[in-house]
């Protein structure tokens, strides 16, 4: 008997959807590449449960005749390729003629299409069967809705992740295909939820700009070079360095109008923007590369995000260079602070900072404006700033080397000396030398507390003097609907205000008013890149954190005793002293032992 045999369709169909239908984002990209392969001018996708119940997306493209409604849910039917040839100069979005097949075989599938002429045509598929079939009237155009994904693989259902993550995944998509296609209407509604809905525009600028509004497009640099030579064109809308994003989803490549994932052209934006952004920081970066279609090579992946460049090495430098100039003919450029990160996201000048007024707790450090301090204390024979350097002892001697502090010990009697940069906190106990990360120190006060008066519910709330209004991307709003109540509930009233921003109305009181929007923004990223769901639980210390973080003293701050001996007796109060809600370190100690030992005295 030989073993080998060849596989039938429906298992072939099921192998391919392995590859090609992951989750419903998946699904949602292919039905659109092919709307727009069909030339539609209008698309919309709605969308049930985060797409677990139903997906359906509708165009006005040339439809199908009865017969090619059916051959194209057979596997490897295409009308996109007919030799190999074909193969290396790829117009269309589609080519592999998987997507349908694939989808039908692990959902349940209803086709209705309309050809310009002839009849129209419903089909409905359950597991990859056709289980009917009609004719009928329908306007021009196809419309194909799958339902109860993977009803028939119960292994890949339960990889299906939370009805927001999966919403977000579908937005990107939508969002990504909206980019790149102004001339076409978008609609995507999650219910009778409306996230996206861009009618057609004559330009790019203008599509981004019913993306994101206009804070976000004031932000961009627009630059578009040609390279003769090799037929290359780079049109990149770029931001400037002062906008830095926690995630990369603010990056939208396209290669021949086809969204990619490329790290080529990841890395020649990185290089564009070395020394400008800090180190996990990002920019928000739309670019558009047109190639000859034989010089990229698009069938590399079966979902077709992935491509490989004849001329990889030359496209890579010309990304490099187009958003360089782009960056350095820009006469907006702002100078750039190295570290301070103030002001919003987008460096727009920030609302003055207002000291809430309903502050009632006992923090002086919140309760002092610290630009009107009085005079700072020198304290009795110290220079006020010391300059600590073990890096000059001799060499042969040790050198101290610092460790976090063991909690019990600190607590004794902790007497602070000042400060270093006005950044740190330099103390001493009865064992040894301190050091206080001012800033993360304040941050684990804060959060403590904030946590605590939460509990009781004795937080306290602040109603901004104006609200502030703040421009989203789609995938953050339909993050933000979801954490709304939870943000309510730690002081944040947060309301539509138009089709694609929000006002916050309320804050808790320890923030200043300049700082609420850059917490939002800072949380909705860090949101946005969370990988796993988030439990109610983590998403209130996430709050907490942010909001602590937010609204404890920065470094670069002076201190006078006063407000470093009470932030050192609140530290030494808390649960956890000796690391910030990140994870960060809050104290540092050098030992009296390590340093008798470094003066050689032990
Ligand atoms: P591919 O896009 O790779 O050709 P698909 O399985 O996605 O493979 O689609 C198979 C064929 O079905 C397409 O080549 C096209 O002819 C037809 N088709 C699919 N979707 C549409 C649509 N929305 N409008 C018109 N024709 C479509
Ligand atoms: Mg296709």
């Amino acid at each position: 008997m030989p073993r080998i045999r060849v596989l039938p369709d429906d298992v072939a169909n099921r192998i391919a959807a392995g590859e090609v239908v992951e989750r419903p984002a998946s699904i949602v990209k292919e039905l659109i590449e092919n709307s727009l392969d069909a030339g539609a001018t209008k698309i919309a996708v709605d969308i049930l449960e985060g797409g677990r119940r139903l997906i359906r997306v509708t165009d006005n493209g040339e439809g199908m005749l009865p017969e090619d409604a059916v051959t194209c849910l057979v596997r490897h039917a295409t009308s996109k390729l007919y030799n190999s040839e074909d193969l290396f100069s790829i117009k269309t979005l589609g080519f592999r003629g998987e997507a349908l097949p694939s989808i039908a075989s692990v959902s349940r599938l209803t086709l209705e299409t309309q050809a310009a002429e002839g009849i129209g045509t419903a089909i409905e598929v359950a597991g990859g069967q056709i289980v009917a079939q009609r004719e009928g009237a329908f306007p021009q155009g196809t419309q194909i809705t799958v339902e109860e994904l993977f009803y028939n693989v119960p292994a890949r259902r339960k990889f299906l992740r939370s009805e927001s993550y999966e919403l977000s995944q579908v937005t990107s998509y939508c969002t990504h295909y909206a980019l790149a296609f102004p001339e076409i209407q978008f609609l995507l509604k999650s219910g009778s939820f409306e996230v996206l809905s861009t009618p057609a525009v004559s330009d790019f600028r203008e599509r981004i700009f019913q993306v994101f509004g206009s804070d976000l497009l004031d932000e961009l640099v627009e630059h578009q070079r040609e390279f003769g030579r090799l037929g290359l064109k780079i049109h990149v809308f770029t931001s400037r360095p002062h906008v830095q994003k926690y995630n990369r989803h603010s990056m939208f490549f396209f290669v021949n109008r086809r969204l990619v994932r490329d790290k080529i052209i990841m890395h020649a934006v990185g290089e564009a923007y070395r020394n400008m952004l800090p180190s996990g920081t990002y920019p928000v970066a739309i670019l558009f590369v047109t190639v000859p279609f034989d010089d990229v090579d698009v069938n590399v992946h079966p979902a077709k995000t992935e491509v490989r460049f004849k001329h990889q090495g030359f496209i890579h430098d010309s990304i490099r260079d187009t958003i360089v100039t782009a960056l350095t003919s820009d006469k907006t450029i702002v100078a750039m602070q190295a570290t301070t990160n103030s002001g919003s996201p987008y460096g727009l000048p920030s609302p003055q900072p207002r000291v809430p007024d309903s502050w009632a707790g006992d923090d002086p450090i919140l309760n002092a404006p610290f630009t009107l301090q009085s005079p700072p204390v020198v304290l009795e024979g110290q220079p006020r700033h010391l300059e600590l350097s073990f890096g000059q002892l001799s060499e042969a001697s040790p050198q101290p080397a610092p460790t976090y502090a063991d909690f019990d010990r600190v607590k004794l009697e902790v007497r602070p000396l000042g400060q270093l940069r006005d950044s740190f906190i330099v103390a001493t106990d009865l064992t040894g030398l301190i050091l206080i990360d001012q800033h993360v120190a304040h941050e684990r006060v804060l959060f403590e507390n904030y946590l605590r008066q939460k509990l009781a519910g004795m937080l306290e709330v602040q109603r901004l003097l104006m609200p502030i209004v703040v421009a989203l991307p789609p995938r953050q709003l339909v993050i933000l609907e979801n954490i709304v109540p939870e943000l309510a509930h730690n002081g944040f009233e947060v309301e539509p205000f138009g089709p694609k921003t929000v006002a916050i109305k309320t804050a808790p009181a320890i923030l200043k008013a300049g700082a609420v929007e850059k917490l939002l923004r800072e949380l909705l990223d860090g949101l946005e890149r969370e990988t796993q769901v988030m439990n109610i639980d983590a998403l209130k210390r996430k709050i907490a954190a942010s909001v602590s973080c937010h609204a404890a003293i920065k470094i670069n701050t002076p201190l006078d005793e006063t407000r470093m001996r009470w932030l050192v007796g609140e530290l030494m109060k808390t649960d956890v002293p000796t690391v910030c809600p990140h994870g960060r370190p809050i104290i540092l100690r050098y030992d009296l032992r390590e340093i008798e030992r470094a003066f050689k005295r032990a």
